[in-house]
């Protein structure tokens, strides 16, 4: 639930973000993730000259390494480090340095070429190879103080920048030769290893996605969130699963008097009880909680527990000692919930936690109307036993849920306790059956039912949730 909303939420930051001064809304930023092993790559080396009929330029300019190609590129006003990485050439050293060497070689050999001196900007670049220490040293900064071991970058170039390099790049570049931006992305990881060596680059799941936009050299360094799973039970009746609005305010702009400026209509819920401890710990901001299903609040629940991945948002450190984070959890919620299990996890468990449909032991209590014969009612109600039972929705949940019907089997009864007008009994059943309704039939909704085999109105008195037979 919740972390589709937040997929959705990171998407749309990034689209604002994109948005920012150039490229449409719709463009996806991770399109612009450069692959980080460019670098190697074989130049094919041209042996013809290739003649051209650009009438923009004095002579005919075939594409690099002939010498006229790089000749033509330091005409047109290329930075020294462009013109190393168009020329196709292999220089003693690299980068402004190589160019620089080029640059002379071509200006040697041709006496005639003049270059505008004081043309200011690279039409290849527009001086950006230039900001490759700078935006690494930026990048440096906001990482500073993080914990974290990958990172990838995303860059982000303005559309007429990149048409207009593509544009000399495939007509006068050598074959091969690195388009400007896995270019600046190569030079700055390059940097930025030098400046600390245990960065590692990634391509996918990263701990921080750092985007640069090179119009404005902002770089937004964006903390990924880390992924717990684990199984909780919970022994009170009186905590609801997630963090609950409250319901005069919904939580909105800091609360209300009903219920004291803290925006939720329950202080506690399974989620902050769990996610707390992990926030002070890793000094994250957040949580998202995802349950594998959820019980009522005045259900308990019990035995192994239920599954869960717990969602820690923006963290400043990313490795909380697991032992400790359960015992916290345990004194912190006075003992009502406590967690096994802990190990990480990451978002692909999100949806298989959520799409899991377990099996599930309840035990329930409730009261009839009308007492009858013990035998009667203890046949009765084992007869439910494999039976599959229709489930329209229920009212109470009715606002949120579709209307229809669902088909349900019970896999088991047993632990049947009658005592007076009171009755005890523990079911399995198959995932998503609504127990309570199973139970008093909601109005004639769940068919059939215990009330109706009984043909006596029940009153439930509690539920829990034995076990959830999963994982
Ligand atoms: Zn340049
Ligand atoms: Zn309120």
């Amino acid at each position: 639930m919740t972390s589709a909303k937040d997929d959705r939420d990171d998407k749309v930051e990034w689209v604002a973000y994109s948005s920012a001064g150039y490229g449409s809304a719709e463009d996806d930023l991770w399109d612009d993730v450069v692959p980080i092993e460019s670098k190697e790559k074989e130049i094919d080396w041209y042996d013809d000259n290739i003649l051209d009929d650009d009438t923009v330029v004095q002579w005919d300019a075939p594409p690099c390494p002939a010498p006229l190609g790089i000749a033509h590129l330091v005409r047109i006003g290329c930075c020294d480090h462009c013109l190393h990485r168009l020329a196709g050439v292999k220089t003693e050293s690299t980068g402004f340095d190589g160019g620089s060497q080029l640059r002379k070689t071509a200006l040697e050999n041709n006496s005639d070429l003049i270059t505008d001196q004081k043309k200011a900007e690279c039409p290849t670049c527009e001086n950006l190879l230039e900001d490759v220490g700078n935006v690494s040293k930026i990048i440096l900064d906001a990482c500073d103080g993080l914990d974290f071991s990958t990172v990838q970058i995303g860059v982000h170039i303005p559309k007429d920048l990149m048409e207009e390099e593509d544009r000399i790049r495939s007509k006068y570049g050598a074959p091969g030769s690195l388009p400007l931006k896995s270019t600046f992305v190569d030079e700055t990881q390059q940097i930025i290893r030098e400046g600390n060596e245990k960065i590692n680059f990634v391509k996918e799941k990263p701990d921080l996605m750092v985007l640069i936009d090179t119009l404005t050299l902002r770089v937004d360094v964006d903390v990924r969130p880390v992924f717990f799973y684990g199984r909780y039970t919970k022994t009170t009746r009186e905590i609801p699963q997630t963090r609950w609005p409250c319901r005069s305010c919904r939580g909105r702009s800091g609360g209300c008097e009903a219920c004291n400026s803290t925006g939720l209509q329950y202080i506690d819920s399974v989620q902050d009880l769990i996610g707390r401890p992990f926030v002070d710990a890793m000094q994250a901001s957040d949580t998202a909680f995802h349950g594998m299903g959820r019980e009522d609040i005045d259900v308990r629940c019990l035995g192994s527990g239920r599954p869960f991945v717990l969602e820690v948002k923006s963290p400043v450190t990313r490795k909380p000692d697991l032992a400790a984070m359960e015992s916290e959890i345990e004194t912190q919620s006075k003992g009502q919930i406590s967690v096994n299990s802990l190990r990480s996890s990451d978002r692909k468990e999100v949806a298989r936690i959520k799409q899991t449909r377990s099996e599930k032991t309840y035990t329930i209590r409730f009261k009839v109307e009308e007492t009858a014969d013990e035998d009667h009612v203890r046949s009765s109600i084992m007869a439910l036993t494999s039976e599959v039972i229709e489930q329209q929705t229920p009212t109470r949940v009715s606002h949120r849920r579709a209307d229809k019907i669902r088909k349900r089997k019970i896999t088991a009864i047993q632990n049947l306790l009658i005592e007076g007008d009171e009755i005890e009994l523990s079911l399995r059943c198959e995932a998503g059956t609504y127990i309570k309704e199973l139970v008093h039939s909601d109005d004639g909704r769940t068919k059939p039912s215990v009330s109706s085999v009984l043909g006596t109105a029940c009153e439930v008195l509690w539920l829990d949730v034995e076990d959830v037979h999963s994982d």
